[in-house]
């Protein structure tokens, strides 16, 4: 990383609302927004059509070479191109992101997209959400944030998400995924999720977006990011 750019790195669990408050915190520090998740996605959504299942672990090593996953940036949005198709539209399903939370633990994929990553905020300075940002990808990012809410929390907020797009759904079969999902990413070999020993806990249980906005906020502003 050159002197001039900077990263905030921000980690937890699914639906602890990262990806709402990395974006607006990204613009108010002027900076890309990285979601690297949606990359994740990507490879599943690629995985996926390939008729490839999560437990196929040397199919997984091998198919993902293939999969040339970028990220580019239109008006200040991050687009997700996989061989060269935008998929932005279609890898927010819960099939997508468990496929996504089963194959990320494969190291091939990870090596893959961490270069990505890395090369990204190497590049310009972001703000960059996921499971390992301070941890691994960027371990000397300028701030580090573990953004985390109790699962009961999670699924409400995702429930009225999908509610609020007409879905139907069952809140504690999104809550069972959630608790699914998380033990998965926080117990496996490779990259687990976890605090990082120097990332500030926020725990948004009981905050509003604008209180998380503000105390993220205050904590770049500490750091000396604006
Ligand atoms: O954050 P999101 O729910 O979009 O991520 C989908 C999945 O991708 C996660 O469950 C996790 O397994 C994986 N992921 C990861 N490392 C990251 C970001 C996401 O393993 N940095």
């Amino acid at each position: 990383m050159s002197e001039k750019v900077f990263a905030v790195a921000i980690d937890g669990p699914a639906g602890a609302g990262k990806s709402t408050i990395a974006k607006e915190l990204s613009k108010k520090l002027g900076v890309i927004y990285v979601d690297t998740g949606a990359m994740y996605r990507a490879m599943a959504l690629f995985l996926i059509r390939q008729g490839i299942k999560s437990s196929e672990t040397e199919e997984i090593s091998q198919k993902c070479e293939e999969a040339d996953i970028s990220i580019s940036f239109e008006n200040g949005q991050q687009v997700v191109t996989l061989n060269g198709e935008n998929v932005n539209g279609l890898i927010r399903t819960e099939e997508v992101g468990n496929m996504a939370s089963a194959s990320s633990p494969n190291p091939d994929v990870r090596k893959k997209l961490v270069a990505l990553q890395r090369k990204l905020a190497s590049e310009k300075s972001v703000v960059m959400d996921g499971r390992d940002i301070g941890t691994v990808v960027l371990p000397n990012a300028k701030v580090k944030i573990y953004l985390t809410a109790s699962s009961a929390v999670r699924a409400k907020r995702r429930y009225d998400e999908l509610t609020a797009k007409g879905e139907s759904c069952d809140i504690e079969k999104i809550e069972a995924d959630i608790i699914e999902r998380d033990h998965r990413d926080m117990t496996r070999e490779i990259s687990p999720l976890r605090q990082a020993d120097d990332a500030v806990l926020v725990d948004t249980s009981d905050m509003s977006i604008a209180e998380v906005q503000e105390r993220l906020l205050n904590i770049c502003r500490e750091k000396g990011c604006i």
